[in-house]
């Protein structure tokens, strides 16, 4: 365990963004949220996910490998937060100003068991699903070009918004492109404009290779010695998990390629294979560690559009997977300064040691 902590972590991505590591025994401002327990019920009769139910949602989309045999299946969102349909002119009040809400959500249903954890499934039932997700972007994109953002998303379990049991993953085409990633973007093209280097690229290595020693300003003396190597939760050929220095959420763990590649829809089927095996393993990891883990995930990739046409070389997709186990306070919503009662370091290490 390291030393108690109390320090501000700027996130070096975007440095917006920042968290406050909190260690210190008794302080913990923050609510544990009830985890209600995960369905794992294999089939259930009245689920519209299920097989057999099929004429309960909205019609397919896209099965694979097909709709009678299907192990996965895309079909519309029944209360979609974006649409096709033109429901107002775009409103401009002065100040306040609307888009029209146009795009496309819909569901994809990850397997037909019902109730079945991404770290329960098969590796190549997760390849083919992440393959699934590449090939509804790819359609997307191809078939309206006012769509700047395909965001693909997994919400797992009640603690993480999850309204439907069934395990599902989602899609949302929308006309912007989201702040977070035009964040990403945007700083990441800013660092390699005066580094020459991918910012992501340069984490990778220097969370496989650098010591790094935190001094006390005033004094000088070591705070602590971070072993960066440290925050390496999972290798696989391709794919790194990497517990980031500065995580919002206390289990946050981010997957990404290990050689450059700036958008999810170049992944080959062999990327993607092995990008599986990666994200099983450290499925198990968390939900070993949390007794059950819920979380969003969610990719991160070079949006289409002409501003950031030049991002390839600055830009580096990923995975970001956030395991939810507080409430966000207060505190959090009105300074967006996360607090993280567990350093990264021992969650990290608990990660690795889990299996
Ligand atoms: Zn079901
Ligand atoms: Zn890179
Ligand atoms: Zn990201």
């Amino acid at each position: 365990m390291t030393a108690e902590l109390r320090e501000i972590r700027i996130n070096p991505i975007v440095p917006s963004e920042s968290v406050l590591i909190a260690t210190a025994r008794g302080s913990r401002p923050q609510k544990a949220e009830e985890l209600a327990p995960r369905d794992s019920r294999v089939h259930v009769d009245r689920c519209p996910f299920c097989t057999g139910n099929e004429e309960k949602t909205p019609p397919t989309i896209l099965a694979v490998p097909d709709e009678q045999a299907w192990a996965i299946r895309i079909v519309e969102n029944l209360y979609p937060v974006l649409g096709d349909d033109r429901t107002q002119q775009d409103l401009n009040l002065g100040l306040q100003q609307t888009i029209d809400g146009y795009g496309r959500h819909e569901v994809i249903i990850d397997n037909p068991n019902h109730g079945i954890a991404h770290h329960e499934m098969d590796v190549n039932h997760l390849a083919m699903l992440f393959g699934t997700y590449r090939q509804r972007m790819a359609e997307l994109y191809e078939s309206d070009p006012r769509l700047r953002y395909v965001l693909v998303f997994k919400n797992f379990g009640p603690a993480a918004g999850a309204s439907i049991k069934h395990t599902h993953s989602q899609l949302i085409a929308m006309p912007i492109i989201p702040e977070n990633v035009y964040n990403e973007v945007e700083h990441s093209r800013n660092y390699y404009r005066k580094y020459h280097q991918c910012i992501f690229c340069s984490l990778i290595d220097e969370a496989l290779t650098f010591e790094a020693t935190i001094y006390n300003r005033e004094s000088g003396e070591v705070r602590h010695k971070v072993d960066v190597g440290q925050y390496v939760i999972e290798r696989s050929e391709r794919f790194i998990a990497i517990k980031p220095f500065a995580s919002r959420y206390e289990w946050e763990v981010h997957i990404l390629p290990t050689q450059h590649q700036s958008n999810f829809m170049k992944a080959t089927a062999e990327d993607l294979a092995d990008f599986a095996k990666l994200l099983k393993r450290t499925m198990q990891r968390l939900d070993k560690v949390l007794s059950g883990a819920q979380y969003n995930y969610y990719f991160h990739t070079v949006p289409r559009c002409d501003e950031f046409k030049d991002c390839d070389a600055s830009y580096h997709w990923h995975m970001e997977i956030c395991p939810r186990t507080t409430i966000p306070s207060g505190f959090e919503l009105g300074s967006g300064l996360f607090i993280s009662t567990i350093s990264p370091e021992d969650a990290a290490q608990k990660l690795r040691d889990a299996i």
